[in-house]
């Protein structure tokens, strides 16, 4: 399935690409030296793992899930099962005394709810694209039926489920350090991508996002660190560095897209690093190895929350077509950062509708004001908040004898 969704994927363009003027590559660069790759802390899988569709291992209530000892939610099991078993959802909403998982729909796919947490999951079996509390995220596996019952990958349960589903109850991110980092893509020599008729160029639509949303923010009680406030070009490693060197809590990079050829395509992305173990929804260059860890990988709860929360504030202010919250491996920007950290692509500036509203001065205040409503959300969280909905720590219920 990885490798299905790895090649499906890794046909569309690249976020940010350039089409005319020529593709700049900044992007594409190795992992920065601040940043070295990581091998994962368990067993490497073999390529040929890599390659072949993970098995259809069923947890079965005569093998009941594992307690979560350490504050997992799973516990990370020595060998690559993790890697390889998909849950059965009824098992999974039994586990934490959930509401069964309810059938809604058929057409264009079977869908099942789900509800935890006061919101609810829209899982389409044998589609990525899950809808949860109204966004919709692209999910690393597609939910399956296997005898008849919905499962799905135990890494999207644990990696974009929870986090969202329960995400009311995340910490706050904005409390005591209120200093965050506004990343205006490319610049200078870098020019982005551009309109189809080549007279304007991303670097300034990004330029200008930021510079309507620094106002925004700091009238919020934040400190807010630019990485560029003019035309300059700045290398992605230097952006990382910027957020270092200002103790950043938070770091937001800002782009726009492009598809060609396929100039009927727009909308909103809201992207976070894929966490280790899985395959990325947005494939670059065929490279995508879920062998690697970067440091950013820590904070892999957090940066769903924030992209999940930008994304659904910006598609508030701007009524985009939703594309969805997805994850990449490949984002320079984002591999290295010592925080949370997420990278809006604004639309499509291929796409001559969605060109037009971003040319918009006003379409773009409406871009920064939908980041700054989503931030505004982490500032006034509660320093703690208890919740009846935060997962219990253990198995709610036994539903079978363990397995002997
Ligand atoms: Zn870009």
């Amino acid at each position: 399935m990885a490798l299905v969704l790895g090649v499906a994927w890794s046909m569309l363009p690249c976020p940010g690409a350039a089409t005319a003027p020529p593709l700049t590559t900044n992007e594409l660069d190795p992992p920065l030296t601040v940043a070295p790759a990581q091998p994962l802390a368990s067993p490497p899988v073999a390529p040929s793992q890599l390659t072949q569709p993970p098995p259809a291992t069923v947890v079965t209530n005569r093998d009941p899930l594992p307690q979560r000892p350490t504050g997992e939610l799973f516990p990370l099991w020595p060998t690559n099962t993790l890697l390889e078993t998909q849950v059965p959802l009824r098992d999974w909403a039994d586990y934490y005394a959930l509401p069964a998982p309810r059938r809604i729909g058929e057409f264009p796919q079977p869908t099942y709810e789900v509800r935890a947490g006061g919101g609810r999951a829209l899982l389409r079996i044998g589609s990525p694209r899950a809808t949860i509390r109204g966004v919709d995220v692209l999910l690393t596996h597609v939910p399956q039926l296997l005898g008849g019952q919905p499962v799905l990958h135990r890494l999207d349960l644990q990696k974009s489920l929870h986090p969202l589903l329960w995400v009311d109850d995340a910490a706050p991110l904005l409390t005591t350090n209120r200093i965050i980092v506004i990343d205006a893509g490319h610049g200078g020599k870098d020019v982005g991508t551009g309109t189809g008729d080549g007279r304007h160029f991303e670097k300034t639509y990004t330029l200008d996002w930021a510079l309507r949303l620094r106002p925004l923010l700091e009238r919020q009680g934040l400190q807010v660190v630019m990485t560029r406030t003019n035309d300059v070009e700045v290398p992605l490693a230097h952006r990382v560095f910027i957020a270092e060197e200002a103790g950043a809590a938070l770091f937001i990079s800002l782009h726009f897209n492009s598809a060609q050829p396929v100039p009927s395509r727009k909308g909103l992305e809201t992207y976070a690093l894929t966490p280790p173990g899985m395959p990325s929804t947005f494939v670059r260059d065929g490279e995508d190895n879920p062998r690697l860890a970067f440091p950013n990988n820590a904070h892999d709860r957090e940066n769903l929350q924030l992209a999940w929360r930008i994304h659904r504030a910006v598609l508030n202010t701007t009524h985009a077509t939703d594309r969805g919250v997805q994850r990449a491996r490949f984002l320079g920007v984002l591999r290295g950062q010592g925080r949370p950290a997420v990278l809006v692509e604004g639309g499509y500036l291929s796409n001559p509708e969605e060109s037009r509203r971003i040319a918009d001065p006003q379409y773009r205040q409406r871009l920064a004001e939908g980041v700054a409503d989503a931030v505004r959300e982490l500032v006034r969280a509660p320093l703690v908040r208890a919740s009846a909905a935060t997962p219990p720590e253990g198995p709610a219920k036994k539903t079978s004898p363990p397995a002997q």
